[in-house]
């Protein structure tokens, strides 16, 4: 297996609860903390909690935040998180536009750009472009290749998440099998991880707006629809990296619509942009694609609202057994369907509300992405963060 992508590969090396890796975790949720902080939170001896905060110091991955005054007499000093120890690039590749960033360990954008690059002409001519462009966004943020922690990259379709290798991938020809990480690594060191568009997504999106949430969905609803599912704090991608994959679930009305896998009645066939344009077509309307649909929502024309709140309850009612199985406390409704308004995520709610259980659905928040067009590329960072700063890989880096 290559060790690149291998996140959950057993652990080797060490682990150890008292190791400096492991205080680091201590310290990720962004509380400043003194060393008395971590003896009783650890119940370490002090001794022992000096010698780790000192390893980590050294190493620049937390620094001084300042004095903590609250015990009175002579203040003890607070350590936090050191954001700019190591730098992400963060690589968003869309169908027709990526959008790539330099970003410090809090998932804070340094350096940005989006770009036009057609995927469909291959992973050899998009990936040097890649590259071409991290190192340029890398000198404009001041940083060097050495300094990465990692690269990582979200694609749009499905990855297997051990590999980093694209699976079939039905809008990206000429990507099947391609080793990403090995093509990337001719430019940049560290470890380079794949993931597929949305699972990015639901990371940027919780990294962001949700850290502390720890069973969270976030639904993208686009050309296509898919999930990425945050559960106990973890995403999850399945046994082959297809977790999630909400699009192909059957509507519970049994509509007969067909759909590009081949069945019918999948979700993406009846709740996709393309698909509701198609139904305000054959309702007379003018809309050639799923950007005139958007415009005649935001119009406030009543049929083409009606048609997206229709649509909503269908993403709701697949939602609704999701909810049940999962039970989460945020739904996230994400991609560019989701910026219809109001009607889309009424629709959602209210399916979701009337078909989940009681119990699931007591705290459920139903909300729209506050990262929008940034979550692929926030969620890119966020995913080499979340393997780079374990506590194995931090004691890597202390070595
Ligand atoms: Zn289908």
């Amino acid at each position: 297996m290559d060790e690149q992508n291998a996140v959950a590969s057993a652990p080797s090396g060490n682990t150890l609860p008292n190791s400096a890796g492991a205080l680091f975790q201590l310290f990720r949720d962004g509380t400043p903390r003194t060393r008395s902080d971590l003896t009783a939170m650890t119940g370490f001896a002090r001794s022992t909690i000096s010698a780790r905060v000192e390893e980590l110091l050294n190493a620049a991955l937390i620094r001084p935040a300042g004095e903590n005054s609250s015990t009175g007499g002579r203040p003890p000093s607070t350590f936090t998180v050191n954001p700019e120890a190591r730098s992400v690039l963060a690589v968003d590749l869309g169908g027709t536009h990526a959008r790539i960033a330099v970003t410090d360990l809090a998932t804070r954008v340094l350096s940005e750009r989006q770009q036009e690059l057609d995927i469909t002409k291959g992973p050899v001519a998009v990936l040097d472009a890649v590259g071409r462009i991290g190192l340029e966004l890398l000198q404009e943020a001041g940083r060097s290749p050495e300094d990465l922690l990692g690269v990582g990259v979200g694609v749009p379709g499905p990855v297997e998440f051990a590999t980093g290798r694209p699976m079939s991938p039905p809008i990206m020809p000429g990507w099947d099998h391609f080793d990403i990480p090995g093509h990337l690594r001719r430019w940049f060191p560290g470890p380079i991880l794949v993931d597929n568009d949305v699972n990015a997504m639901a990371l940027g999106e919780h990294a962001v707006a949700y850290p502390q949430v720890a069973n969270m969905m976030f639904v993208k609803v686009a050309t296509g629809i898919g999930s990425g599912i945050i559960s106990d704090g973890r995403l999850q991608h399945g046994a082959q990296g297809a977790a999630g994959d909400l699009g192909h679930i059957a509507t519970p009305d049994g509509d007969a619509t067909p759909c590009t896998c081949g069945n019918s009645g999948c979700l993406e066939a009846v709740a996709s942009g393309p698909a509701i344009a198609a139904q305000l077509r054959e309702r007379g309307f003018d809309v050639p694609n799923h950007a005139a649909m958007l415009e005649l929502v935001r119009s406030g024309d009543l049929e083409a609202l009606r048609t997206v709140r229709q649509a909503g309850r269908q993403v709701g009612s697949v939602l609704a057994g999701c909810v049940n199985l999962l039970n989460p406390s945020v739904i996230v409704i994400g991609g560019v369907v989701s910026t219809a308004g109001e009607h889309f995520l009424a629709g959602i709610r209210e399916a979701v509300y009337s078909r989940s259980l009681p119990l699931a659905t007591q705290h459920l928040r139903i909300v729209a992405s506050q990262t929008t067009a940034r979550a692929g590329v926030l969620g890119a960072s966020a995913l080499v963060t979340g393997h780079g700063l374990s506590v194995e890989n931090v004691n890597r880096l202390i070595g």
